[in-house]
């Protein structure tokens, strides 16, 4: 009998088999929080045991998509620990040795019938090979079959209560197949035991596995971790959360500017709420409030604009030399000819942006004017004479301006607006297409203040023009 665990330990347990989606992502969350909350230990476990699936480079990937979300691993691939290896693949002669002893305790018999049902052992009839009795001598190429009992299974789960699996639904499945591998459930439930895993949390996707690795820690004598699955994602359609709703890996949300911290807030939102109602957390306030009895059974519909809601208010917290290195990899043309102007520049465009990609595009409002649909739109302002003066008059007072700073400027052009009888968009049109040639952007008396005194002045006198 093993002793069981002082302090709880989860696990995530991904198949490299492609890029983390927000799925996976969710489950890893969880998982993580849970274990800091509890004072626990977080295991990751990397199950590469399905070799025709798995993707050259994925492990690297899911690594660095859980580290770009702020995760960390107290056990997994780089951190040893004292229940290692940590990837599936090496754990190889763990899995043969607990076959060997159910083999041993009559609990799982060789098996030498052709491997059609081995992976996913759904053959109900039991083979003659049953009544063979282990030997004590290894049978190679002999796939291992579990001696599924008759009698209903249980399922305690934290989240759906007892789901009763029954009599007769559990047949003799494989094990080990006949090449010696382990399958899934079988090295899943093996290294959960051994690993020491209190808590087994994961996506609903799992609940049907769930009796043969409960049936698989009994027989080998070893405590039942705590069972949690968590509902599906799904579209704002209700459907399965599928590359056709956008992007769907962390990668992609990456890619699209997204802030890690907003990602890890909105998907830990996904399995459960916070008692205090509260939706923007960071993550020691997440840690702080996640609770296993507040991740619901009802499917969770992934909605990208609330995602984009709370990335927008991280991102407002920002301070700006963070905001500056966090935009530095999405910069282009528009941030490098800004030069020294860049801070003043983000620092106006941060209350507009909801991701870091579209900081680019916005930086652009603070060059002036510079294609030809800007010409066009600045010749037709020019049209108007009254228009061309009340430019003219912001120009004078932009020129005598002192302090030359936002609040003056803002305040200088209400005056003119004031004085001359423009009120409203016929006052703020004509001063943002004057000086960007755009109908919208950033706030007009930051751009001008970006520009400078003698580019912002030529332009609402509309030179060139
Ligand atoms: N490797 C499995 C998966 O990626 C893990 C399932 C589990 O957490 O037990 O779906």
């Amino acid at each position: 009998m093993h002793t069981p665990a002082t302090t709880p330990r989860f696990r995530f347990a991904p198949s490299p088999t492609g890029s983390l989606h927000v799925g996976g992502a969710r489950t890893a969350i969880l998982n993580w929080l849970l274990a800091k909350h509890a004072g626990g230990t977080f295991v990751l476990r990397v199950e590469d045991t399905d070799v025709e699936r798995n993707v050259p480079g994925a492990e690297e990937g899911l690594l660095d998509d859980l580290r770009w979300l702020g995760l960390d691993w107290d056990e997994g691939p780089g951190e040893d620990g004292a229940y290692g290896p940590y990837r599936q693949s090496e754990r190889a002669p763990l899995h043969r040795a607990a076959a060997e002893e159910l083999l041993q305790g009559g609990l799982a018999y060789f098996c030498i019938c052709p491997p059609s049902g081995e992976g996913g052992g759904d053959r109900r009839e039991r083979c003659g090979c049953a009544v063979v009795p282990y030997e004590g001598a290894w049978r190679d190429g002999a796939s291992v079959r579990f001696r599924a009992g008759d009698e209903p299974v249980v399922v305690r789960d934290a989240i759906r209560g007892e789901v009763v699996f029954p009599a007769g639904s559990q047949e003799d499945f494989v094990l080990l197949r006949s090449d010696g591998r382990a399958t899934y459930n079988f090295a899943a439930a093996v290294d959960d035991g051994a690993m020491r895993i209190t808590h087994v949390v994961r996506g609903a996707d799992h609940l049907n596995n769930t009796p043969k690795q409960v049936a698989i820690h009994a027989a080998l004598g070893r405590p039942v971790p705590i069972f949690a699955h968590i509902p599906l994602i799904l579209g704002p359609d209700r459907q399965k959360l599928s590359k056709r709703h956008g992007a769907t890996s962390v990668g992609e949300h990456r890619r699209l500017g997204f802030l890690p911290e907003a990602l890890l807030n909105y998907l830990s939102l996904l399995s459960w709420s916070s008692e205090s109602g509260e939706e923007f957390l960071d993550r020691e306030q997440l840690i702080r409030e996640v609770d296993l009895e507040r991740v619901g059974a009802s499917d969770a519909v992934f909605d990208p604009e609330k995602l984009r809601w709370l990335s927008h208010r991280h991102l407002q917290g920002l301070p700006a030399a963070a905001l500056r290195e966090r935009a530095e990899p999405y910069l282009g043309e528009a941030a490098r000819a800004l030069g020294p102007r860049l801070a003043d520049a983000l620092a106006a465009v941060q209350e507009r942006v909801s991701t870091l990609s579209e900081i680019e595009a916005e930086l652009k409002a603070f060059l002036g004017p510079r294609t030809e649909a800007h010409a066009a739109a600045r010749e037709a302002i020019a049209a108007d004479r009254a228009t061309v003066e009340m430019l003219g008059a912001a120009a004078n007072r932009l020129e005598r301006l002192d302090p030359w700073d936002a609040a003056a400027i803002g305040a200088a052009f209400r005056e003119v607006g004031k004085d001359l009888g423009f009120r409203g968009r016929a006052l703020f049109h004509p001063l943002r297409v004057a000086l960007t040639g755009e109908e919208h952007g950033p706030d007009l008396a930051r751009i001008a203040f970006v520009l400078g005194r003698g580019h912002a002045t030529s332009l609402l006198r509309l030179d060139g023009v």
